[in-house]
């Protein structure tokens, strides 16, 4: 990869402290949202400054990591963020220069129609809906949006478009941001090719050669108010960002805590948050399967998004899936024994549940969320779903991650699952697209910014990544909070007399 613009990267400590540093606008966090917002405004021609707390990684860096060793890279506390309530939910983040970019598996999908009428309806973002279409289109074109192709789609892909046919599900091939993919197998500890178009190797390379500048390991700490409006941010070392816009970026954990303290009227901040629970299931087959082979997610079912259910493909290292298999000693060796023959699938209900971000005295804010009876009904429908497609496909055992149905021997036994009345806490689960803690709408009395993203309240202030979506595209939602972050730029520059580059992001050099 090119980086002919690391000298537009810099790490405070090369900062002397209590310095000011001037722009047009400071962007906090270089995620989904927060580097497109970046990489627009610089490109129309404001000076840009872009806060990270992470690092600046690449392939080079992470290519050839232990899984354990790139989690510990990559991931905000090692993955190891979680929910408290009726259950825990595990909630990896990113924590390096493209946020959670970085370590996704690359689907890329626009929202479906009946989400951008629930925008456009109960929130008020017309705007943001009339020009969905062409959003998508130019960010399509900026990171690439191709269908997997035959030769990198992996048996445990074809293994799950089998069953599903076998079992009468419609699926379809899944769509990825992705340049030159030879299906390595290792989205989510980073793509060590660099043809997954994370952020890091995709938008923010274009926003820096565009003239931004990078600051990483420099948590933002604190958004200056003065005058009722945005000033700018307290970085660590008494360094301070000024600008008279800015925009946060932090992923729908970290921005409804920067935007705490600065005096925002909206209603809800911290609220509604939503996250897509997540569990899987693994088969074991009589036939070698080689699971790491190809792209871990390639395929998924459409017929069940209808009923909130989303099933997938996904595959896992052994250092991880080891830990969830059932049994110790010699039975789990012998399961261990057999890693090149399970196939994997990945479900997650679009749920009704919501849940909350509260500050703490430690650097662990609380994520309340408290799973409610549809969620595990669903949750449970869609491990039997999955279970069904595998032993269509010839699983000879399934193994789930529910207390009471760890191993199902035959199809018969779905029959007991289904019927299940199961509790939160008998559920293990994950979940991976954390959103609308900070969402968008019409009024403050239902979101904490307005339609234009800016915080009611707080003129200057913006919101640009996943918190600022105020219900879910239903589907994976990275293209959708990069279609946020472009309206939000799109606000911000109209409000400064500057249109949008309206040219289209591949024109520009790689
Ligand atoms: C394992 C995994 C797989 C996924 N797969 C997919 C997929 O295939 N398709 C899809 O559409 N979505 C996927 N997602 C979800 C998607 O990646 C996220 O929804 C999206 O990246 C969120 O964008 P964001 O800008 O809100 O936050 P992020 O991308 O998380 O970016 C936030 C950034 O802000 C930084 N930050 C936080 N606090 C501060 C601070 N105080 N100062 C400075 N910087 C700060 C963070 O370090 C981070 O870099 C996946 C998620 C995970 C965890």
């Amino acid at each position: 990869m090119n980086l002919d613009f690391l000298d537009r990267v810099t790490d405070p400590e090369r900062v002397p402290p209590g310095r000011t540093i001037e722009s047009d606008a400071v962007v906090i966090g270089s995620g989904a949202g927060g580097a497109v917002a970046a990489f627009e405004l610089q490109r129309a021609g404001l000076s840009v400054a872009i806060l990270e707390e992470g690092p600046y990684l690449t392939g080079r860096d992470y290519g050839r990591a232990s899984p354990l060793e790139a989690v510990r890279m990559l991931y905000r506390k090692g993955g190891l963020t979680f929910t408290v309530g009726n259950q825990s939910v595990l909630l990896p983040a990113g924590l390096c220069v493209g946020g959670t970019t970085v370590i996704n598996s690359g689907t890329s999908l626009r929202a479906l129609p009946q989400a951008v009428q629930r925008w456009r309806d109960e929130f008020g973002l017309t705007d943001l809906a009339d020009h969905l279409d062409d959003t998508y289109a130019r960010l399509e074109d900026a990171i690439g949006h191709a269908p997997v192709r035959e030769e990198i789609f992996g048996k445990n892909g074809r293994i799950f478009r089998e069953g599903a046919q076998r079992a009468g599900y419609r699926g379809a091939v899944l769509t990825r941001n992705e340049r030159g993919c030879r299906g390595a197998g290792r989205c989510f500890l980073g793509c060590p090719d660099d043809a997954k178009q994370a952020m890091n190797v995709s938008i923010i390379p274009q926003a820096l050669r565009a003239g931004a500048r990078l600051y990483t390991h420099c948590p933002a700490k604190r958004v200056l108010i003065e005058n009722g409006r945005a000033a700018g941010v307290l970085a660590p070392r008494g360094v301070t960002f000024r600008a008279p816009t800015i925009i946060v970026a932090a992923g729908a954990v970290y921005t409804p805590l920067l935007l705490r303290r600065t005096g925002a009227r909206g209603r809800g901040l911290g609220r509604h948050l939503k996250m897509h629970p997540a569990s899987r299931v693994f088969g074991l087959f009589d036939e070698e399967i080689r699971g790491w082979e190809g792209v871990p997610q390639g395929y998924h079912l459409e017929d069940t998004l209808r009923e909130g259910i989303s099933v997938e493909g996904i595959f896992l290292p052994p250092s991880l899936l080891g830990p969830v298999l059932p049994d110790f000693g010699p039975r789990h060796d012998a399961l261990m024994q057999q890693y090149n023959r399970f196939a994997i699938l990945g479900f997650r209900v679009i749920e009704d549940t919501e849940g909350r971000v509260f500050p703490s005295l430690s650097s662990w804010p609380i994520l309340w969320y408290w799973l409610k009876r549809p969620d595990i009904d669903r949750l449970v429908k869609a491990a039997a779903i999955s279970a069904e497609i595998l032993f269509a496909a010839g699983a000879r055992k399934v193994f789930t991650g529910i207390h009471g149905f760890e191993e199902l021997s035959s199809p018969a036994d779905l029959k007991r699952l289904r019927e299940a009345r199961v509790g939160a806490s008998d559920l293990e689960l994950s979940a991976y697209h954390v959103q609308g803690t900070a969402r968008m709408a019409d009024t403050p009395e239902k979101g904490v910014a307005d339609p234009s993203g800016q915080v009611w309240g707080v003129p200057g202030l913006y919101v640009a990544d996943a918190s600022a979506m105020p219900s879910t595209p239903i589907v994976n939602p990275q293209l959708s909070i990069m279609a946020f972050a472009t309206h939000v730029a799109r606000g911000i520059l109209s409000r400064a007399g500057r249109p949008i580059d309206e040219r289209r992001p591949s024109h520009l050099p790689r």
